[in-house]
């Protein structure tokens, strides 16, 4: 199989990342009122790390765009890593839960783990954590209470958190 993460030109490695995901979330959305393609949250990760983080690290901003692909879809690691190598496989991983555990303790465990996370799924987990919750608004996800959302920017807060603390002690990130 033709291994695209040997392949010179970033742009060539972004696109097929990004042609990748979308063809694996193709049917899923988001939850919001309009029911928002699932592929924008990965791209709008990515772009957040970019234009708000200035990361130009490519595996990370591949990793940023598949971070859901194998908790999400059936996307397996080996997948990943014939299409991508192992680095991306790897930091995919790093930021994927275990769905077999209950949900949860699957939350705790992010709280637990952040911390010990690299630097760069750190940095992913951050962007992920930003996109979510500026995505729940008064209105939307339209079937969560009030109750729901608060509890999730509690949490969320508390992954960031774990992550930034142990980022400050990280003197350069890459
Ligand atoms: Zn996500």
């Amino acid at each position: 199989m033709l291994s695209l993460g040997k392949t010179k030109e970033p742009v060539a490695v972004l696109l097929a990342t990004l042609k990748f995901a979308a063809a694996k979330h193709s049917r899923q959305r988001r939850k919001d009122l309009v029911a928002t393609p699932y592929i924008n949250h990965p791209i709008e990760v990515a772009e957040v790390l970019s234009r708000i983080g200035g990361i130009t690290d490519l595996p990370t901003l591949q990793a940023a765009i598949l971070h859901d692909t194998i908790e999400d879809t059936d996307t397996s690691p080996q997948e990943l890593e014939d299409h991508f190598g192992q680095e991306v496989r790897l930091l995919v991983q790093e930021v994927t839960d275990d769905k077999s555990l209950p949900k949860q303790e699957r939350k705790r465990l992010q709280v637990e783990h952040a911390p010990t996370l690299s630097t760069r799924a750190k940095v992913i987990k951050l962007g992920d954590k930003i996109c979510n919750v500026s995505e729940i608004t008064p209105t939307e996800p339209a079937e969560w209470p009030l109750q729901r959302k608060l509890e999730y920017f509690d949490w969320a807060e508390k992954v960031a958190e774990a992550a930034i603390q142990s980022l400050k002690s990280t003197s350069t990130l890459f």
